[in-house]
């Protein structure tokens, strides 16, 4: 979903599904998934460590997310979302949004790795000459 082709969704999913106790559930349940994985949380933009309290999740696909007569569902696959810092995030969707290559990508999937990818290597702690 693009938000040139389905501008009244993008709008309700950010005005009302993030605000859903079923996104929290969601939300919650993905960290405990990957709590009880053993993985160490990261944000998926910097690559640093973080914690649950840290960090939103970004949605790679907005398939899980239904709305069904009225009612909000996060039936979101866990490898749909990936965990970052709020100003990473914000970053991330920034790029999305202003930068024609990525906004002509067909699936929000790929353009949001595609962005993930030029948002490490801007992030990126610099690495000591050897
Ligand atoms: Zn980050
Ligand atoms: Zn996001």
């Amino acid at each position: 979903m693009s938000n040139r082709r389905r501008p009244g969704i993008l709008n309700l999913y950010t005005d009302e599904f993030l605000h859903t106790r079923a996104w929290f559930a969601r939300r919650d349940r993905w960290f405990t998934e990957e709590h009880a994985a053993g993985r160490a949380l990261a944000c998926a933009g910097c690559e640093r460590p973080a914690d649950t309290s840290q960090l939103e999740l970004h949605h790679l696909d907005y398939h899980g997310v239904i709305l069904e007569s009225g009612r909000w569902e996060a039936r979101e696959a866990h490898e749909d979302l990936v965990p970052m810092h709020p100003y990473c995030h914000e970053l991330l969707h920034r790029l999305i949004d202003r930068d024609a290559v990525l906004a002509r990508n067909r699936t929000r999937r790929a353009a949001s790795h595609l962005a993930l990818d030029r948002l490490r290597r801007k992030l990126a702690t610099p690495q000591e000459p050897t």
